[in-house]
């Protein structure tokens, strides 16, 4: 069954009854080319890949192909019998109906990836919550290798910059804590029905035994690093003084002790002077 074949994709989605909802993220990918490209960026005969919203399983069925088990996550049930339809030769899937940011993804792994050597998240991911899910998967703190994952280009080129760079946002800091991150390719919005505004890439992140810098409290390093990107174009002291309600001359001491001008501002900072400076200003805290 070729699902890139436009042909085919109307013909199972029209039976069903299905029409597309912009609310939930529904571009489906209609090029043959990049599935196959992603999943063998990612999975083996020895992975178990989770799966974010398979759509009408274009992705869902490469994985199967290749990996030892997959587990799709998809919120729309309306996609059920399509799914039944494109995916019913593979023995090695299993889906759950539900939002994947209201599960728990450790009882997933822990019911469904028993018998396999590594673990991975494969998906085009529903535009709406790209960030959510990169941070809930990233923070849940599962056992998992690697996450790749088509999001919009924007999105990839800040969660890919290099901190203390002028793409970087403080989903970078968040992304470089608990990965290392590599663009691996760009996509056309041509290759999705309906086309979406906007291109995409797919990212790759290999997960962290470790994170790069020691943190007392990690909390505190992502409320910091959320506050440095809160207000760009003012300094350092200001933006940090305004979002966390702290006084400027705390603020002031921690920049003298680890070496930068009062004139800094928050987003030219390297994670290594994120975490320092967190340390010492929630210590006075
Ligand atoms: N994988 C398919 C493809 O590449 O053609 C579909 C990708 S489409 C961009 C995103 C999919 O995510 C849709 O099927 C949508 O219904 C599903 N989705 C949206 N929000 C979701 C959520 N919170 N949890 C799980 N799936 C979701």
């Amino acid at each position: 069954m070729d699902l890139s074949k436009q042909s085919v994709m109307n013909d199972i989605l029209i039976r069903n009854g299905f029409t597309f909802k912009k609310s939930l993220g529904q571009n489906f990918l209609i090029d043959g080319t990049i599935c196959p490209k992603m999943a063998d960026c990612c999975v083996d005969g020895t992975t178990g890949v989770i799966e974010i919203g398979p759509g009408a399983g274009i992705l869902t069925r490469e994985l199967c192909k290749r990996a030892k088990k997959v587990v799709a996550v998809e919120l729309d049930e309306r996609l059920k019998p399509v799914l039944a339809e494109t995916t019913g030769e593979f023995h090695n899937i299993s889906f759950i109906y539900a939002d994947v940011l209201k599960i728990s993804l450790e009882d997933v792994i822990r019911e469904h990836f028993k018998d396999v050597e590594r673990v991975c998240v494969c998906a085009n991911l529903p535009y709406y919550i790209t960030s959510p899910v990169i941070i809930h998967l990233l923070k849940s703190q599962l056992p998992i290798d690697t996450i790749t994952v088509m999001i919009q280009k924007e999105a990839a080129d800040r969660i890919c910059a290099h901190v203390g760079d002028k793409n970087a946002g403080s989903i970078t800091v968040a992304v470089r804590f608990y990965s290392e991150s590599r663009k691996l390719f760009d996509v056309s919005k041509k290759s999705f029905f309906p086309s979406p505004k906007v291109d995409s890439a797919v990212v790759q992140l290999k997960v962290l035994d470790q994170p790069p810098v020691d943190v007392k409290s990690a909390d505190n390093f992502f409320k910091l690093s959320k506050a440095l990107f809160a207000q760009r174009r003012k300094t350092l002291i200001n933006t940090v003084s305004n979002t966390l309600s702290i006084d400027k001359s705390l603020i002031r001491n921690a920049l003298n002790e680890i070496g930068l001008p009062e004139t800094v501002r928050g987003e030219t900072l390297k994670i290594e002077q994120i975490a320092e400076l967190s340390d010492i200003l929630f210590k006075e805290l």
